[in-house]
């Protein structure tokens, strides 16, 4: 039984999804205890439940102490079992937060499957659909797996009641890879969404873009979306290389200015450009797993965050994976991560 201190590096809701992500694809069961006990409310929130549940089920798996607020959790993995779930959160928590949880031990089970994931679509603090759609899934299919993923509707907080539906034809095994370089610009685009808000919101927001970025009209799209039961506002920065797409995201919420939500965005992508390393802060710490289940890869990162740092204690403990790390060169050149098999 492998024992996680939930309080641990990060300590939020990472610890505990990517220990359900590793539990599940190496049949280890273990037991965590003062689960967020760092945050507001500690203990498992909704998200976190329906994360235990969709691995429990798809895991076949025994999790005892899966209660809303519990800050205690044996979890026991059984047969991992590919098919069509699917999973509603039930309020504006996270679903990409879920899918997180349970994608990795599809990736290689022995037939395909298809999730309908319902709850929050564009979360702050969370991976947003796109930035799964863009930047996080073609990784992943660089690794073998063919995973596809559909938004059907978003969901914004409050409201919630997004829906989106990811195929997932796995691979025998996960390939690692190498990325240290961004290649040439394929293209840019920054989208400013709205649902159920004015569209004005949105062109003031592509105005911060245009006057921040200097890029030209062609490259900036408003979006009236569809189907959102509440109100939300999303600004997303899509930055194409040869070798590598990021995603940088501003989230709207009641009483930020547009021109705020705006900037956010664009403060992360000059971030982003003003450095040469193609891996961004987020896509580091989500691509360390999967890289880790393949046993080999090495990507140059633009630095490391504690979800990061917190990951690789998660990945030596479940995998004994090595994963070490090098400065490139100055500090603007990143970080060079490395994963071998123990
Ligand atoms: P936690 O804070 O433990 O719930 O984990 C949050 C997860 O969401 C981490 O894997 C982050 O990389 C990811 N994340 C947070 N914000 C963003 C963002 N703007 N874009 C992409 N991923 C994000």
């Amino acid at each position: 039984m492998i024992e996680i201190d939930g309080s641990f590096g990060e300590g939020g809701g990472q610890i505990l999804r990517s220990s359900l992500a590793l539990s599940l694809c190496t049949g280890q069961p273990f037991r965590i205890n003062k689960i967020r006990a760092g945050r507001d409310k500690p203990g498992l929130m909704r998200q976190h439940l329906t994360a235990v549940q969709a691995a429990a089920r798809i895991g076949s798996a025994g999790a005892e102490g899966a209660n809303i607020g519990s800050t205690e959790l044996v979890f026991t993995p059984g047969k991992v079992i590919p098919g069509d779930y699917q999973f509603a959160v039930g309020t504006a928590g996270s679903a990409t937060l879920v899918l997180q949880t349970v994608l990795p031990a599809l990736l290689t089970a022995p037939g395909p499957s298809r999730l309908v994931l319902e709850g929050g679509t564009h979360n702050p603090f969370a991976p947003p659909f796109d930035f799964l759609d863009k930047a996080f899934l073609p990784l992943v299919n660089r690794m073998g797996p063919r995973v596809t993923a559909t938004l059907d509707r978003p969901g914004f907080y409050p409201a919630g009641g997004g829906r989106f539906t990811v195929e997932i034809k796995p691979a025998k095994g996960l390939a690692g890879f190498e990325l240290l370089e961004r290649g040439a610009v394929v293209s840019r685009r920054a989208r400013a969404a709205v649902a159920n808000l004015p569209r004005q919101i949105a062109e003031r927001e592509l105005r911060v873009v245009e006057r921040r970025l200097g890029w030209p009209r062609e490259c900036l799209v408003v979006e009236e979306a569809q189907g959102s039961p509440g109100p939300g506002n999303i600004v997303t920065i899509e930055l194409a290389h040869a070798n590598v797409t990021e995603v940088f995201t501003g989230f709207g919420e009641r009483f930020r200015s547009a021109e705020a939500v705006a900037e956010a965005a664009v403060e992360e992508c000059r971030r982003y450009l003003g450095g040469a390393a193609p891996v961004g802060e987020y896509l580091t710490d989500q691509i360390l797993l999967p890289l880790a289940l393949a046993g080999a890869g090495t990507f140059r990162s633009v630095g490391l965050s504690r979800h990061a740092t917190t990951h690789m204690d998660l990945i030596a403990k479940f995998l004994g994976a090595r994963v070490t790390t090098k400065p490139a060169g100055s500090h603007a050149d990143g970080t060079i991560v490395s994963i071998a098999a123990s």
